[in-house]
């Protein structure tokens, strides 16, 4: 843990069970290489905290497996592509539920949380990201009642991995 320029940089790394890959759901073993990530998370103790983790990329070498490469995931604390943590943007989503934009904004301010207006308003859109996306989407509409309410089926037809 150390103080660089008035953030509380904490060092971290993963090392829970690599899991499974997201596309082909067979289990990834070989650690391809290791990285730092910065993640940003809660102010504690009123400082603004940054949590510098390291990373492993994994290999599925399932032959047939279009993923060459899986980056780890700390349950409940990152989320791919992310660079705020699980509970940051749970805390920043419930100010802009309570507040919208610019109240918003100016309450993380004075909580020492990340992002400003436009941050806020994009978690309220932004929907969570899957921990695979499907590759082959079926879309069906139908009517629970004709000519006023409708409704979207959204299905991935993909086989489930064997
Ligand atoms: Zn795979």
């Amino acid at each position: 843990m150390s103080m660089i320029e008035g953030v509380l940089m904490v060092d971290a790394a993963g090392c829970g069970p690599p899991g499974l890959c997201p596309d082909c759901a067979q289990p990834v073993t070989r650690v391809r290489s290791r990285y730092w990530s910065h993640v940003t998370d809660l102010p504690v103790a009123g400082q603004r905290m940054v949590i510098r983790l390291q990373v492993r990329r994994f290999l599925c070498e399932r032959a047939g497996c279009r993923r060459r490469t899986l980056v780890e995931q700390v349950r409940g604390l990152t989320e791919p592509r992310r660079r705020t943590t699980t509970s940051l943007r749970s805390a920043m989503r419930a100010v802009a539920t309570e507040l919208g934009g610019r109240p918003g904004q100016r309450l993380c301010r004075q909580l020492l949380l990340h992002g400003g207006r436009t941050a806020l308003l994009r978690l309220l859109k932004a929907p969570s990201i899957p921990d695979r996306a499907p590759r082959i989407l079926g879309i069906d509409e139908f009517a629970f009642r004709k000519g006023r309410t409708y409704g979207t089926v959204l299905v991935d037809t993909r086989p489930p991995a064997s």
